[in-house]
């Protein structure tokens, strides 16, 4: 099957409601004529800048408008992130993305140190991403010329639910920003998040404006909600494994060449729901003990996952 960008909901939908081993078979099937290596990439994400951010995204602890235990914290200096992204490359880590909370870039000391920060990532032989808010032109031109591989920024969800999560900024903001980046030869670190009181439509129309890109994001985390204490959406329980997969199956088959990330919410999956993801097609997860502020699976649970299963890791 060759590679669309013209995907319309309801096909999405009929892919997502399939029989689930039907639905995982058809990823697979396009997972291996893709990625015949069935490699799983191994990447680290740390916070650089830690809470007080201005958005509103519903899901956040660190957004500054909910009560949560998450603590403002001062902005990292460069040797410390660089002797991190070393500690991860040691662990077995290709790609390490840092994470700004931050509404938007700005210029002066901070936005040096982050390219500085990216150059030392990069000398290091290791893939860089950066999630830091909106950035202008010059912005992500100045960081392509650091080296940055990835600029990731997410969707979350369907244009149409998505003020019911965030009202800070819209959906086109998003669409811009992602547009800067592409602009500037950066590749594009762009996904959603399950579980936030979405219907299966929404779902379908966030993987709608994902597989319509073209071209298609290089890379697509999908997060399952970690509900936390003092954020608007505390209280929803966690999504189902069965959803988690069969969203990461339908991403696979629309995006055929894409990394999928497996990210936030991997705490809650069994290593049997775990190794259902790799068989839909997610070739990369998130490796460290945190998740910028939410707890990750151990280090040693997943070495020991992916020896069981067998998967290779480690090639950029
Ligand atoms: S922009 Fe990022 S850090 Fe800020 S509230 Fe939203 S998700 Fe959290």
């Amino acid at each position: 099957m060759s590679t669309r960008h013209d995907w319309t909901t309801p096909e999405i939908l009929a892919l997502l409601q399939q029989p689930l081993l039907d639905l995982v078979f058809q990823a697979q099937t396009i997972h291996r004529q893709h990625h015949p290596d069935n490699n799983i990439q191994l990447a680290t994400l740390i916070s650089v800048k830690t809470g007080g951010c201005a958005e509103n995204c519903a899901y956040c602890p660190q957004s500054a408008h909910y009560p949560t235990a998450v603590e403002k914290t001062a902005i990292a200096d460069v040797d410390a992130v660089v002797t991190q992204a070393q500690r991860a490359k040691e662990l077995g880590a290709t790609r390490f993305c840092m994470g700004w909370a931050w509404r938007e870039i700005r210029e002066g000391a901070s936005f040096e140190a982050m390219l500085e920060m990216v150059r030392g990532v990069r000398q290091l032989g290791l893939e860089a991403c950066v999630t830091a808010g909106m950035l202008n032109q010059s912005q992500a031109q100045r960081l392509a010329e650091a080296g940055l591989t990835a600029y990731n920024h997410n969707l979350d969800t369907s244009p149409e639910y998505y003020d019911q999560i965030i009202t800070t900024r819209t959906y086109q903001d998003r669409l811009n920003t992602l547009e800067q980046v592409r602009n500037a030869g950066v590749t594009v670190c762009c996904g959603g998040i399950i579980g936030m009181g979405e219907t299966e439509r929404d779902r379908a129309r966030l993987l709608e404006v994902l597989a319509t890109f073209d071209p298609h994001p290089e890379s697509v985390p999908i997060n399952a909600l970690v509900a936390v204490t003092g954020t608007p959406l505390e209280n929803q329980f966690p999504v189902d494994a069965f959803e988690l997969v069969r969203l990461c199956a339908t991403a696979r088959i629309l995006m055929p060449k894409a990394r999928i990330r497996l990210s936030a919410g991997r705490t809650h999956l069994s290593r049997e729901a775990q190794a259902l993801c790799f068989m839909a097609g997610v070739n990369s997860i998130f490796y460290g003990e945190k998740l910028l502020t939410t707890a990750n699976q151990s280090i040693d649970d997943d070495r020991q996952l992916l020896a069981d299963l067998g998967l290779k890791v480690g090639v950029v």
